[in-house]
């Protein structure tokens, strides 16, 4: 006899089998996972979505993985660097407008000049936010412990760093094998920033070519043996500049990876009722409404883009970006109304600083 979905989803605990058996769910059943996801959102974090403005400071990266667009190796990019100035404009425009956190991203990059440059940007923030609190997130890959100690010191308090796949089989079919693209070196770094007591977060893409449900299903038992607090995960989008086009053929359609994106942001909420999650730019782009329907089914933080216009072209990880030529009040106004749409209210002026964190830090003490 099957087991019906009603009761999967209110078990204490899934396990792997469970989750896969949601994962395969059809459209009517998958409603049930939603609507329970939806309830253990209110529940356990509040009807509330945190604006994190995201900068995308520059695209020059040291790596090469198999999926990426802005790849070290993609000769067809512009490469850029936003100024101090430049990004010190948009934190200051953040704060204005009472996100209370943002978000600073770039390709990956280990030299000092590069380390200490974040580091003193780091001290401006603090310096412009005027003694008033703010959640400063940075992802920026992998990094010696001095290098995120430092970034620490200096201001930042929450870090993305996605694994990608937790199979590190898969991993390694989608990135380089050499000394810089080392799964290991990855799962070190994740722990190193729980170590630290940075708000941690990781992540992977979905639909990706050679993955399995069971893959899926593994991924999501990584964020909660990893203790994760702010989980950010969304679906695969080729690229053609990049080796991983050649195995397009492999892909599930873009409605199905969309579909399973949402089902995976639905159960993890049911799995960690107390974590952050993201209703990331990926699931805009394959469905206009993308993140709203992730925020409803459990995602509680998103990121308007505070990228300036004229970089957007440079930062095209995936093909179709959305956003590309609107500046961030035009966003910004929309977004509004469709939070309100997906029923939740705002955050604004609150860190929104998981739960899940706490949670760990006081069994840590
Ligand atoms: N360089 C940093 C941060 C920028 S990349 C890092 O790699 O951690 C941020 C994320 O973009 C990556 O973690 C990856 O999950 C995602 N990404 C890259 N290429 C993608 C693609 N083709 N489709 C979907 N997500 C992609
Ligand atoms: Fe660089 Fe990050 Fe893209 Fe990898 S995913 S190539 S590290 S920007």
């Amino acid at each position: 006899m099957s087991v019906r979905i009603e009761d999967i989803v209110n078990k204490a605990s899934l396990q792997k089998e469970d989750i896969v058996r949601l994962l395969r769910s059809k459209a009517e059943e998958a409603r049930v996972i939603y609507e329970k996801a939806g309830q253990v959102k209110e529940e356990y974090v509040g009807k509330k979505t945190y604006f994190r403005g995201l900068l995308e400071f520059s695209n020059i990266c040291a790596k090469n993985c198999f999926y990426c667009g802005i790849r070290r190796q993609n000769g067809n990019t512009v490469r850029y660097f936003m100024t101090d100035n430049e990004i010190l404009e948009q934190v200051k425009y953040a704060i204005d407008n009472r996100f209370a956190s943002v978000v600073l991203q770039s390709g990956e990059r280990t030299d000092r000049r590069f380390t200490t440059r974040v580091t003193s940007l780091l001290e401006k923030i603090s310096a412009l936010a005027e003694g008033k609190e703010i959640g400063v997130t940075l992802s920026m890959g992998e990094q010696s412990r001095e290098t995120f100690e430092e970034w620490f010191r200096a201001g930042a308090n929450r870090y993305l760093i996605r694994i990608e796949a937790s199979n590190k089989e898969l991993y390694e079919k989608l990135h380089p094998s050499d000394a810089v693209h080392d799964y290991d070196k990855r799962l070190q770094a994740v722990k190193l920033l729980q170590d630290i007591g940075y708000q941690t977060g990781t992540g992977v893409m979905i639909g990706l070519p050679f993955q399995t449900y069971e893959d899926l299903a593994d991924d999501l038992l990584f964020m909660k043996k990893h203790d994760i607090d702010m989980v950010g995960m969304g679906p695969y989008i080729e690229h053609k500049d990049t080796p991983l086009y050649k195995y397009r053929h492999l892909l599930p359609s873009k409605r199905e990876r969309f579909e399973l994106s949402l089902k995976m942001v639905a159960i993890l909420r049911i799995m960690m009722k107390d974590l952050n999650i993201a209703a990331t730019t990926a699931m805009q782009t394959l469905d206009p409404v993308g993140r709203e329907k992730a925020l409803k089914v459990g995602a509680n933080v998103i990121m308007p883009n505070l990228t300036p216009v004229k970089y957007r072209e440079g930062y095209l990880l995936y093909e179709d970006k959305p956003c590309l030529d609107e500046e961030v009040e035009e966003c910004r106004s929309c977004l509004e109304a469709r939070i309100a749409m997906a029923g939740d209210e705002i955050g604004y002026d609150e860190l929104g600083t998981s739960r899940h964190y706490h949670q760990r830090m006081n069994k840590k003490n």
